[in-house]
């Protein structure tokens, strides 16, 4: 079956789960000349086996509130792909989480952590419960309930999940507690734990600070630095701020940073007193427009970064948060460069806008990759009870950006994406992904 008609048949079944159906179509429709090349892919129908998860787990997490009353949410692991090693990938919490959006998580997953070159298959899990508003006890409660289902599935060999959004260091630990009291086992079955426990350093600011490293690495490939670039970041959270942080570390100029109620602006920028005073301000759910009180800036409810002037724009809250009329309004504001830190931030229309308009633009699956990579030194670190300092897992992360970039880079050339020194890095990313993903199922033979 030919990539063409894998997609209709996507489309066919899969119409109520449009953004995994938006997640397919992208890979698809990038790795055709890779197809083209490889004809063992069609005849092994390596894409049709792909555009499947190998099994979904649905179940059902029954926890108390703190008045005592039954609360009743869903669950969800989604195993995509273990072709390149267990499955790796978050658990998200978040009312709209939803098969269609795990499944695009899911799917993104495999490719992302193939680009890595780490040992990683991929996966996605979470839930429709809503974290906001709710007490430390009651978020205890139900990550105890939530692993009281998912251990029977994961396992340090088999199924390695981690943190996204509204799951961070907190959420881990207590999911963590949970496995090990079940299980008697500790290991490495979640990373994102706390350092003292088994938790890698950097983990919590790899997504943010690699973001970055992948911006550096873009701007050096059209011979430019980051020093006093402007930089809007939508999302307050762990990518956000810490790619907020590292931009201010390297000399660039943060002055957005928003949430689901409004953006705030800083024409003076971001620096590091300002960076703790929001972290601090979101570990305790208060709202980031209490900004202006201290430090001053502009906070306008229910609108987005992008009506503000600047060079660089990280999307990094959530998918499909830009739409193509918010990449006109960056193109008019003189982006010129566009990096997810969020996976999927830009629907469809957005990201043609910004190709059209040569913006050079990195996808969530090469910009984010960071995260997952510092994971599977975590899942590493964990097998050898041995721990890296900092400086080697920053040093680390860096390298694992700068070869996402290249082989995304030199990919987008060999397959003939680059135009005039414009690189198709969403070309060149799914092309190296999907490319070790699918050798590895041609040496399987039809299993997997
Ligand atoms: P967090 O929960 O720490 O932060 C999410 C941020 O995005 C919050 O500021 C939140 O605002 C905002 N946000 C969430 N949903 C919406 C929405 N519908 N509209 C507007 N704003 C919204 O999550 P992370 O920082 O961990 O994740 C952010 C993105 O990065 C996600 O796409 C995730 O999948 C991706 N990612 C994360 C990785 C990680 O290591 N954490 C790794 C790779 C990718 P509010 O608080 O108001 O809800």
């Amino acid at each position: 079956m030919s990539i063409s008609q894998t997609i209709e048949k996507v489309e066919a079944r899969y119409a109520h789960q449009p953004e995994f159906v938006q997640a397919v179509k992208e890979v698809a429709i990038t790795i055709a000349p890779l197809y083209d090349a490889h004809p063992e892919y069609n005849t092994l129908k390596v894409f049709e086996r792909l555009v499947e998860p190998d099994r979904i787990m649905a179940f059902r997490i029954n926890w108390e509130n703190d008045k005592g009353e039954v609360q009743v949410n869903r669950g969800w692991r989604v195993q995509f792909s273990n072709a390149l090693g267990p499955y790796k990938g978050g658990v998200r919490f978040h009312p709209t989480v939803n098969q269609s959006v795990l499944k695009f998580l899911g799917f993104e997953q495999i490719f992302k952590n193939a680009l890595t070159g780490l040992p990683m298959g991929g996966g996605k899990g979470g839930s429709d419960f809503d974290p906001k508003g709710k007490t430390d006890s009651e978020i205890r409660r139900f990550c105890y309930a939530f692993m009281r289902e998912l251990h029977h599935y994961v396992n340090k060999d088999i199924d390695v999940p981690a943190g996204d959004i509204g799951v961070g260091g907190r959420e881990v630990s207590y999911m963590f507690a949970m496995y090990k009291n079940l299980t008697h086992e500790y290991g490495g079955v979640l990373t994102g734990k706390g350092v003292g426990f088994g938790g890698s350093l950097m983990r919590t600011e790899a997504t943010g600070y690699g973001a970055v490293y992948f911006l550096e690495n873009m701007l050096a490939a059209q011979n430019d630095d980051i020093i006093g670039k402007t930089v809007l970041i939508s999302g307050a959270g762990n990518v956000s701020l810490h790619a907020a942080e590292k931009v201010h570390m390297l000399g660039g100029v943060v002055v957005t940073v928003s949430d689901s109620q409004g953006t705030l602006y800083d024409a003076a920028g971001l620096n590091q007193e300002k960076i703790d005073w929001l972290k601090a301000q979101k570990a305790k759910s208060k709202p980031l427009a209490e900004y202006v009180d201290v430090y001053g800036g502009e906070w306008f409810a229910k609108q987005k970064p992008w009506q503000f002037k600047g060079d660089i724009a990280m999307p990094s809250a959530t998918q499909n948060e830009v739409t193509e009329a918010d990449a006109k309004l960056m193109v008019d504001n003189g982006i010129t460069y566009v990096v997810e830190g969020a996976n999927m931030p830009l629907t469809a229309e957005a990201i043609d806008y910004i190709h059209l308009h040569r913006v050079h633009y990195a996808p969530g699956k090469a910009a984010n990759a960071g995260g997952v990579a510092v994971s599977a030194l975590e899942m590493s670190q964990n097998s050898v009870r041995q721990y890296k300092t900092f400086e080697q897992i920053d040093l680390r992360l860096k390298n694992i950006m700068k070869n996402i970039h290249d082989s995304a880079a030199a990919a987008s050339e060999q397959y003939g994406q680059t135009d005039n020194g414009y690189i198709n890095y969403m070309a060149g990313a799914n092309i190296v992904g999907f490319k070790r993903v699918a050798d590895a199922l041609v040496a399987y033979g039809i299993l997997n």
